[in-house]
């Protein structure tokens, strides 16, 4: 098969590159094809693509496969991050962050349609004097159950009404445009001739094309790489994740799980590499009922401490992981914790039951990162080899990463598009 542009993978990045390069093409004779390893998938049913990875150390690391990837289980946050860290080494993305967030309409969260839990954790953090703001949200409120407050709660496991934005919310745009989107089609490698890209190998056939752009998400992504021959030493090292646990404490018949996730975000300038965000997790009613708390889901509050963890991380060639806590994730995951606790409390949950969830990580990146793998305009070492994921972020965010993802992506469809 012959093809202009290979996209691989159609979650956040992918979706982006798609829709600038069908944009710019119009009146070009220029097929772009989008090869997703994953099915379509309906966001309702989310849940069902979830894959989940134990790192060797036990920490869990969380994306989805499908059509719209990780995207249709987000909780739905869209703040800016990494934006001033990106500025300093010449990435300047006002321009893509004011156009996304115009595209999807991203707002923050009403302060009316907070639920009672969030209330009284954003009340709590205000009377301690932590500052807690509306999370920004890629979701339209006027079709958001929790927002009409109707019990829901499902963001993370599929959206119900599609008030959420995905990236599966793009793909009949982009199909109308002229990009040939085909699942269930796995990319095992980039095929290179002469130090250029011309194609890739998937479901054991070959996909000949002129350019090929990676944004198979952070943990496929240098899988392929090293599949293609890529030798660097860097290649799948500097994993980051964004380290999280919920902290929960018993409050009888708070109905928190039925309220809208994240939707506020308490990052006070004296936190150090954590924030904190109102977060309902099921594991925290199965730890609190073993020890020995008659609670069920409608009965537990809960914050979570997410860190800006140290690149420590490596993704093998074989889909292994390694993933740690250093010292300094530690400390950073100990301050806040107590912190947590510290609001909790004051929100009223009782103060014996407060337990912590196992580390987890919903946001890797880092494995093909800016000036190890990739230059500024997100080029490879091989001609016409480019990446958009997660993979090429520099640092970890310690924050919602997507619509970063997404404005990279954007200025590499945008400079393709030109050419
Ligand atoms: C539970 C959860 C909640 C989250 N909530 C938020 C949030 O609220 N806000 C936020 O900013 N971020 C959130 N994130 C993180 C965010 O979803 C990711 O950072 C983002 O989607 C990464 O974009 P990406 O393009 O790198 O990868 P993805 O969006 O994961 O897309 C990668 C795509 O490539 C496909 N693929 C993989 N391998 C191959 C292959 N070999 N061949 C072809 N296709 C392949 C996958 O199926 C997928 O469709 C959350 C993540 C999780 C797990």
């Amino acid at each position: 098969m012959e093809e202009d542009i290979i996209i691989v993978g159609s979650g956040a990045s992918g979706i982006v590159v798609a829709k600038e390069l069908a944009e710019s093409g119009k009146g070009k004779d220029r097929d772009v094809v989008l090869l997703e390893a994953g099915p379509h998938a309906k966001t309702e049913d989310a849940v069902k693509y979830y894959d989940k990875i134990l790192s060797e150390q036990g920490v869990e690391i969380a994306r989805a496969l499908c059509v719209g990837g990780t995207t249709l289980v987000t909780a739905g946050n869209g703040p800016r991050s990494l934006e001033h860290e990106l500025k300093a080494i010449g990435i300047d993305l006002e321009q893509e962050f004011r156009e996304l967030e115009g595209e999807i309409g991203i707002k923050p969260v009403p302060e009316d349609c907070y639920g009672g839990g969030t209330k009284k954790l954003v009340d709590a953090s205000a009377e301690l004097g932590y500052k807690a703001v509306p999370m920004p949200k890629v979701i339209d409120f006027d079709k958001c159950m929790s927002c009409r407050r109707k019990p829901c709660g499902d963001c993370v496991i599929g959206c119900p009404t599609d008030a959420k934005w995905t990236a599966a919310s793009w793909i009949e745009e982009v199909t109308r445009q002229g990009v040939k989107v085909v699942p269930d089609t796995k990319v095992e490698k980039v095929l290179i001739e002469n130090g250029s890209a011309v194609g890739v190998s998937a479901n054991g056939k070959e996909f000949k094309s002129n350019l090929v752009i990676l944004a198979a998400g952070a943990i496929e992504t240098p899988k392929i790489l090293l599949a293609s021959g890529f030798t660097s030493d860097e290649v799948g090292k500097n994993l980051f994740i964004d380290t999280y646990v919920t902290v929960a404490g018993v409050m009888k018949g708070i109905n928190f799980n039925e309220e809208g996730t994240m939707q506020a975000l308490i990052a006070d300038p004296s936190f150090k590499n954590f924030i904190l965000s109102p977060h309902f997790a099921r594991h925290s009613v199965e730890i609190l009922n073993h020890k020995g708390y008659d609670a069920s889901d409608k009965d537990v509050l809960g914050l979570m401490i997410k860190i800006k963890d140290e690149m420590s991380g490596v993704v093998h060639a074989d889909g292994t992981i390694e993933k740690y806590m250093t010292d300094k994730d530690s400390v950073a995951l100990l301050e806040g914790t107590i912190i947590a606790t510290e609001i909790l409390e004051r929100a009223g949950a009782e103060p014996k039951s407060v337990c912590t969830t196992p580390l987890r990580g919903a946001h890797p990146g880092g494995t093909a990162a800016i000036g190890k793998i990739v230059n500024s305009n997100l080029e490879t070492e091989i001609e016409g080899l480019f990446i958009a994921d997660a993979s090429v972020l520099p640092e970890a965010p310690g924050a919602p990463p997507m619509l970063t993802i997404m404005a990279l992506a954007k200025r590499l469809g945008k400079r393709l598009g030109k050419e």
